[in-house]
């Protein structure tokens, strides 16, 4: 079965063409940056990593970058050995938990939900247009990143609202659930499943961070909520505000609507504190000469920690822990300071195992196993839709 996989944000789509056969291959890898954006750049490589193209071109917008990428794939492979095209859907409110084959119905009902990601669902609906453009008979599969948490205890999903309020869908939804999905799975393989089904912390730290607490596989809290701005500090997101903080900026700073979302969303979390860099690794190279770079990297692994520890009384106790996502895969520092303070629910960290990277970064005997993961979330998505399929 051959899959391509489309993960559509607001200035890039990123593909992915796998074979799902009795090993998993990633055929084809690319990706169109900087849509809207001057001097946009289309890549495409082998599964050797290979460039086979690489063009530098304005995309103005989302519509040319779909038919940029779909004329090359239909010059690429004539004979459309396409069986499935997956899509990466941010939001699938309270209705979806699980993958959809996308039909009329759920393009609607998409449709129906865009403000509860008003930033995100516009490109991934367009992409699924332009999918049903191009190849007007394909099957296509909608992979939510919300599905994952659908089953939180109720607990966990409400906030401390009038009731109406979560009638009209403010509940926390979390996000990164094709991540931890993508995780556990490996996570079931490498150590089995008395560990899978086990009281596991997942620490997914990219640009966007969050951690989920995960209990019998499932996801019983998670730090990202109503949207991904919540929980974590974030490259460029502030993860949780009092929400006084919100009503202040409205009334006394006058920031309208629009303005609060670019605030929260885009100005705020590494980059608003450091006032340098959203870069994690640009702000470990400046730590020493400037002192607010410092304190953006004090601030994100001291949150990160104080989430940790919180995740930790949901669970009554934490067995595994696993850091993943860009940061935390590459960074052994990051991944020190957060669990610097944490002995105390039993996590330590072999200082010689984590930065060498190793797959298990606690000592041989410690009763907390703390693991390195490599994520994949568009691999998790071309399996969901493998499995749908085959399931039909
Ligand atoms: P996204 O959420 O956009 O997929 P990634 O998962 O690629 O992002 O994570 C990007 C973050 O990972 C950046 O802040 C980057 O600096 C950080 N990162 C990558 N490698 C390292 C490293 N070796 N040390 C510290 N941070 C790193």
């Amino acid at each position: 079965m051959r899959i391509l996989t489309i993960n559509s944000g607001s200035s890039s789509i990123k593909v992915g063409l796998y074979e799902m056969g009795e090993k998993e291959r990633l055929v084809l890898s690319g990706s169109i940056q900087r849509i809207g954006i001057k001097a946009g750049i289309f890549q495409i490589s082998d599964s050797n990593k290979k460039t086979i193209i690489d063009k530098h071109i304005d995309i103005p917008d989302h519509d040319t970058a779909l038919k940029l990428l779909f004329n090359w794939l239909k010059q690429y492979d004539p004979g459309s050995n396409l069986d499935a095209v997956a899509h990466r859907v941010v939001h699938g409110g309270k209705k979806y938990s699980t993958p959809q084959r996308i039909t009329p119905a759920v393009l609607s009902d998409l449709k129906q939900i865009i403000h509860l990601a008003p930033d995100h669902l516009p490109h991934e609906i367009k992409a699924i247009q332009a999918t049903s453009y191009y190849y007007p008979d394909m099957i296509q599969v909608a992979c939510f990143d919300t599905a994952f948490h659908r089953q939180m205890p109720q607990l966990a999903k409400i906030v401390a609202l009038p009731r109406h309020y979560q009638h009209s869908g403010v509940i926390r939804y979390g996000f990164h659930g094709l991540s931890y999905e993508y995780i556990l799975q490996e996570l079931r393989k490498e150590a089995g499943d008395e560990v899978a089904d086990g009281r596991i912390i997942i620490a997914h730290l990219g640009n966007g961070a969050s951690m989920a607490a995960i209990r019998h596989g499932k996801s019983m809290d998670t730090t990202m909520g109503f949207t991904p701005a919540g929980g974590l500090v974030m490259s460029t997101r502030s993860g949780d505000l009092d929400p006084g903080i919100l009503v202040y900026l409205i009334e006394e700073q006058g920031l309208r609507p629009s303005a609060l979302n670019e605030l929260i969303n885009h100005q705020a979390g590494l980059l608003g504190v450091s006032g340098i860099s959203s870069d994690m690794r640009d702000l470990l190279d400046k730590e020493d000469s400037e002192i607010h770079a410092r304190e953006a990297v004090e601030l994100f692994c001291y949150q990160a920690s104080k989430h940790l520890g919180a995740l930790a009384a949901v669970l009554g106790g934490v067995e595994t822990l696993v850091f993943s996502a860009g940061i935390g895969e590459n960074s052994s520092v990051i991944r020190q300071r957060i669990c610097q303070n944490l002995a105390f629910l039993g996590i330590h960290v072999d200082p010689e195992r984590n930065s060498a990277n190793a797959s298990i970064i606690s000592p041989e005997k410690a009763t907390v196993s703390v693991r390195v993961m490599k994520t994949d979330e568009d691999l998790m998505m071309a399996r969901h839709t493998n499995t749908l399929i085959k399931g039909e």
